[in-house]
């Protein structure tokens, strides 16, 4: 039986986002049919509602909710089931491909998604997206596992694999920059620097584990990072100043700090060590110069991350024990909460940048 859905739509072409009440197909063989609790705000919605707009759109993708159909295929969870939506296969050794979700509007055009869309009271996904979530788990702050959390915290935790006692400088701390904050105070990195425009937002970043926090409104921040992290043995090889973090993450994915973070990092010293690790987390929007002698002789890295290079059945179930056990501070990172019916003034004020945290949609 289909379901009614009431669904936030971007349509082709200007104009802001409108809600429709829809019907949702039944399942098919691996789909999941989820009524939800709440859903994430991401700047990669952003993106697509700013990008070119030639189809009708549906958007999100990190939400949690409770199964209310499952088609015959899905072993994993069941009707009933508390569940995280995500956008990242939580399975990589499946074999198949996730079955793609086309939604039919009022006007009879079909809508497009990017795997999943959870801006909407009830969603249909592939059983790929869906990751079960224990029943005595809070229902609203836990819906930011599944984009901000994973991208963040998996970052640092897997993509550049930080290790205790190790330098760490994240750029721009919202939801993904906080949760890569908190990933690296998990860890024991040493210092962990907060780069950002806001003094509002470098004092909250503490909260999250960050112990020094850099104004880049002040001051030029790679500056700054070398005089904090300048080293004992003076030059490199090369008669470089030695100095710099072991890991600079930018979690913003702008030109600025795009070129900010390969200067971040420290040299290698030859026959010693390898460079510091630059690591892209923030969707570039733009292409950048970089200082391709440095990348050299310095034996940098300078590489990207996408979804924190997660595997959401193993993941998941560890940002949650970092919540249970305080280490991940989800009901502070969740800032600002809204209603469906409000999701242009929610979009409308992460692009002017008022969200300090990661907002939501409570459905
Ligand atoms: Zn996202």
């Amino acid at each position: 039986m289909p379901t009614d859905a009431r669904v936030v739509v971007c349509p082709a072409g200007p104009g802001p986002l409108q809600i429709q009440d829809i019907s949702l197909p039944d399942p098919g063989p691996y789909q999941v049919v989820v009524k939800q609790f709440a859903s994430g705000i991401c700047h990669s919605q952003l993106h697509q509602m700013h990008g070119p707009r030639q189809a009708p759109t549906v958007l999100g993708h990190e939400s949690t909710g409770v199964v209310i159909a499952a088609g015959r295929e899905v072993s994993h969870v069941s009707e009933g089931d508390h569940v995280m939506v995500t956008w990242v296969p939580r399975d990589p050794n499946a074999t198949r491909k996730p079955d793609p979700v086309s939604l039919q509007l009022d006007d009879g055009s079909i809508a497009r998604s990017q795997g999943v869309f959870t801006w909407a009271d009830t969603t249909i996904a592939d059983e790929q997206f869906i990751v079960a979530l224990p029943k005595d788990a809070p229902v609203d702050v836990t819906a930011i596992i599944g984009c901000a959390v994973m991208t963040g915290s998996g970052a640092v935790y897997h993509t550049a694999a930080v290790n205790e006692g190790e330098s760490v400088a994240v750029y721009g701390v919202g939801g993904v920059g906080l949760s890569a904050i908190a990933a690296a105070a998990v860890i024991g990195a040493d210092p962990i620097i907060a780069v950002d425009l806001s003094e509002e937002k470098l004092r909250f970043a503490e909260k999250f584990g960050a112990t020094i926090g850099i104004n880049a409104s002040e001051c030029d921040p790679v500056e700054r990072i070398r005089e904090i992290t300048q080293m004992p043995e003076g030059t490199t090889s090369f008669g470089a100043p030695a100095a710099g973090v072991d890991y600079a993450f930018d979690c913003i994915g702008i030109k600025t700090t795009m070129e900010q973070i390969l200067p971040s990092v420290r040299p290698g010293m030859l026959g010693h060590n390898t460079g510091g690790m630059a690591v892209l987390v923030g969707v570039p929007q733009t292409n950048v110069e970089i200082d391709a002698r440095d990348l050299l002789v310095n034996e940098k890295k300078y590489i990207g991350s996408i979804g924190g290079s997660c595997r959401p059945d193993r993941d998941f179930p560890m940002f949650l024990r970092w919540f249970n056990e305080g280490d991940l501070l989800l009901n502070d990172l969740v800032t600002e909460r809204y209603t469906l019916d409000q999701i242009n003034e929610a979009t409308d004020a992460l692009t002017s940048g008022e969200i300090s945290g990661r907002s939501i949609i409570e459905l």
